[in-house]
C-alpha cells in the first residue's frame, strides 16, 4: 500500500513537471468579457501585465468614460486636443482601412450608432430626417492629425463629429498584448477578447491553436467550423452579435456609413484571420458592410501584402496580410486560399464550403 502511494506521488510529480505552467485571468473590459491565458514560466506575472494593459487602453479609448482621451476628442467642440501614440495608431489604422474599403469602416459613425441605441441597449429606429442630419457629420477624412506620423500627436475633429473605436479597439488591444507578451519571452498564449481571438505562438504542445468560428444561424455558441492559428488573430463580425427586432425585422449594430442603416450586404458573418488583430478587427466590420464580392476584391488586392506594409503606418507590427471566412445568407461559406488547409467546416451545419483560390 505504501509502495503504491509512493508510486502515485511520484507519478503526480512527474505529470506536474510535464504540464506547462499557465495562468488565467477573466476581466470585463471594452464592454465584453475577456479571457486571457498565458503559458510558460512567469505566466502569472505576464497575464497580470496583459490585463493591466487592457485596462489602461480602456481608460484611454472608452467612448463613455468622461476621463478618456476619446471623450476629450469627442467633446472638444472643434478644438485641437493632444492624443497618445495609442489613439493616434488607431486613427491611422482606421484611416487605412477606411481608405481601402471606400469608407465602409468609418470611425466617425458614432452619433448614428448612438441614435439606434446600440450604445445603451435602448433600441429605436431613428427617422430618416435624424439619420440624414447625423450623417452630415460622418466622414473620417475630416479628422486632422498633426504630425502625420506615429507617436503622440494633436488631433482635431470638426465640431459635432465624434469618433468611436468600437470596431477596432479589441483587435488593437489583443495585438498590443500579444506584442508585449512576445517581448517578455512568452511563446504560447491565447487571448479571447469577446469573440476577438489573438494567439501568441502555438499551443504549449507545439501544435497550432484551434479556435471555433461561431455559426451565425445557430443558438449562441454553436460552432460552424474551426480554424488553426499560429501567432495570429481571428476576428468575427456578425449581425447576430448585437441586434433588436421590431415587427419581425432584425436590426443589427453594424451600420452602412452611406445610409446609416444596418448593413445588408448578404453576409451574416465575416471572420478575418491575420497577424494584426487591429487590421482583422477593422476589416471584419468593413467587409460585413462591403459584402462578398467587394471583400474578395479587397483580398485579391491586399490579402497578401496587407494594408500597411510597414509598421510606419500605425506603429504596430507589420501586419502581413489577411484571409477571410465569409458566411452568406444563402448558407455558402467562402474561404480564401490561405486558409484552405486550416479551416474545417463542421459536419451537418447545412452550409456549403467554397474555397477562393485567387
Ligand atoms: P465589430 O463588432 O468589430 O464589427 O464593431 C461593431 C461596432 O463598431 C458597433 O457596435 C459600432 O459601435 C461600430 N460600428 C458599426 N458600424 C460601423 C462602421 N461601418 N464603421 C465603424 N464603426 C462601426
Ligand atoms: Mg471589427
Amino acid at each position: 500500500m505504501k509502495r503504491a502511494m509512493a508510486w502515485g506521488l511520484l507519478l503526480c510529480l512527474v505529470l506536474a513537471g510535464c504540464a506547462p505552467k499557465s495562468a488565467q485571468r477573466t476581466i470585463f473590459a471594452m464592454d465584453t468579457v475577456m479571457e486571457l491565458t498565458v503559458y510558460g514560466k512567469d505566466a502569472e506575472e505576464n497575464v497580470k501585465a496583459a490585463a493591466e494593459r487592457i485596462n489602461e487602453l480602456e481608460k484611454l479609448l472608452s467612448v463613455t468614460r468622461e476621463d478618456s482621451e476619446v471623450w476629450a476628442l469627442d467633446h472638444a467642440g472643434g478644438e485641437t486636443v493632444h492624443i497618445s501614440p495609442e489613439t493616434n495608431a488607431l486613427l491611422r489604422a482606421a484611416r487605412a482601412v477606411g481608405e481601402a474599403t471606400d469608407g465602409a469602416l468609418d470611425v466617425t459613425l458614432y452619433p448614428v450608432v448612438r441614435a439606434w441605441g446600440f450604445t445603451t441597449g435602448e433600441y429605436q429606429i431613428p427617422d430618416e430626417g435624424t439619420l440624414e442630419e447625423l450623417l452630415k457629420k460622418v466622414d473620417y477624412r475630416a479628422i486632422r492629425v498633426e504630425p502625420d506620423e506615429t507617436g503622440p500627436a494633436n488631433a482635431t475633429l470638426p465640431a459635432g463629429a465624434e469618433v468611436d473605436f468600437g470596431a477596432l479597439a479589441k483587435g488593437y488591444a489583443g495585438e498590443l498584448c500579444a506584442g508585449m507578451l512576445r517581448g517578455s519571452g512568452v511563446e504560447s498564449a491565447l487571448l479571447s477578447l469577446g469573440g476577438n481571438i489573438q494567439t501568441v505562438g502555438n499551443k504549449p504542445d507545439g501544435s497550432p491553436w484551434v479556435v471555433a468560428v461561431q455559426d451565425p444561424a445557430g443558438e449562441s455558441g454553436e460552432s460552424l467550423g474551426t480554424v488553426e492559428l499560429t501567432d495570429q488573430a481571428a476576428v468575427t463580425s456578425g449581425g447576430y452579435q448585437r441586434f433588436f427586432e421590431e415587427n419581425g425585422v432584425r436590426y443589427w449594430h453594424i451600420l452602412d456609413p452611406e445610409t446609416g442603416l444596418p448593413a445588408r450586404s448578404g453576409l451574416v458573418s465575416v471572420t478575418v484571420v491575420g497577424e494584426s488583430g487591429t487590421l482583422c478587427d477593422g476589416l471584419s466590420t468593413a467587409c460585413f458592410v462591403l459584402g462578398k464580392d467587394a471583400s474578395l476584391d479587397l483580398w485579391r488586392r491586399c490579402g497578401e501584402t496587407g494594408l500597411w506594409p510597414t509598421h510606419e503606418t500605425t506603429g504596430m507590427a507589420d501586419e502581413g496580410g489577411f484571409d477571410l471566412i465569409l458566411v452568406g445568407e444563402d448558407g455558402v461559406v467562402t474561404v480564401t486560399a490561405g486558409l484552405r488547409d486550416r479551416f474545417r467546416l463542421d459536419e451537418n451545419t447545412g452550409h456549403t464550403l467554397q474555397i477562393v483560390e485567387e
